[in-house]
């Protein structure tokens, strides 16, 4: 049985993306409370491998060729780095000319290893989603000696020495980032690890949406400050 599993393709900017899983069960380094995937039984930042890859590479093959994306983003259930087939995975992709985007939370992309094969991708998006020590332990719940401040070392580290298109992804989260200190604090977090593009998310899960979620009229003014902040920071 082949362990990749796949989203509908879909037009983004006009270009065709297929999105592609590349885990059978969630593995990550985190287990954060709000995740959409559910709670992390094998929380993990090795490498490990995972069954059938000639057959799900052959699979992916079969949707290449179906679909003709001009993007595949690999956007998996939990850490795609951990999967010790990866770098086939991207490579197989490159061979035929199509551009990689991955998605991390970010932490391992400092470690050399993870560093070389996020390098092969064409873009990388990297996740902040809390200002403090504290709600990283609370609500990421990472693996133990884990800290706040090496997840954010770890991706300024990568940036420095990255050609493709490193993306930041900020999660707004109601009660945690969304006063006016967690802002400024989030504004010294772009300057650090001076990503090429910022996302502004909030949580939009229906399960997590009411406790968590910010209202449109927060949304719209934190993503405006973040928004500018990364533009001045960028046009400087
Ligand atoms: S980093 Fe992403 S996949 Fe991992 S536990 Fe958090 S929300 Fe889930």
């Amino acid at each position: 049985m082949e362990c990749f599993t796949y989203k509908e393709p879909y037009i983004e900017d006009g270009k065709k993306i297929l999105e592609i899983n590349v885990l059978p069960e969630k593995y990550c380094n985190f287990d954060c409370i709000f995740c959409p995937i559910g709670r992390s039984p094998h929380k993990i930042d090795t490498q490990k491998p995972f069954p059938n890859l000639d057959l799900s590479l052959n699979e992916l093959d079969e949707m290449i060729k179906a679909h003709n994306p001009d993007l595949v983003f690999i956007n998996s259930k939990g850490e795609a780095l951990v999967n010790d087939s990866i770098e086939d995975i991207i490579r197989f992709i490159k061979s035929k000319n199509i551009k990689v985007r991955l998605l991390t939370n970010g932490y391992i992309l400092g470690k050399k290893e993870y560093m070389d094969i996020s390098n092969i991708c064409d873009e990388v998006i990297g996740e902040i989603k809390v200002t403090s020590e504290k709600d990283f332990q609370k609500l990421q719940r990472p693996i133990e000696s884990y800290t706040l401040k090496e997840h954010i070392e770890n991706m300024n580290l990568f940036n420095k020495q990255y050609k493709g298109t490193f993306i930041l992804e900020i999660t707004i989260i109601k009660g945690y980032n969304d006063d006016d200190e967690s802002i400024e604090k989030l504004k010294e977090i772009i300057q650090t690890i001076s990503p090429d593009k910022l996302l502004v998310v909030r949580i939009d899960d229906e399960i997590f949406q009411k406790k968590l979620g910010v209202s449109d009229e927060r949304f719209e003014y934190i993503s405006n400050e973040l928004l500018t902040c990364s533009n001045d920071y960028k046009n400087r």
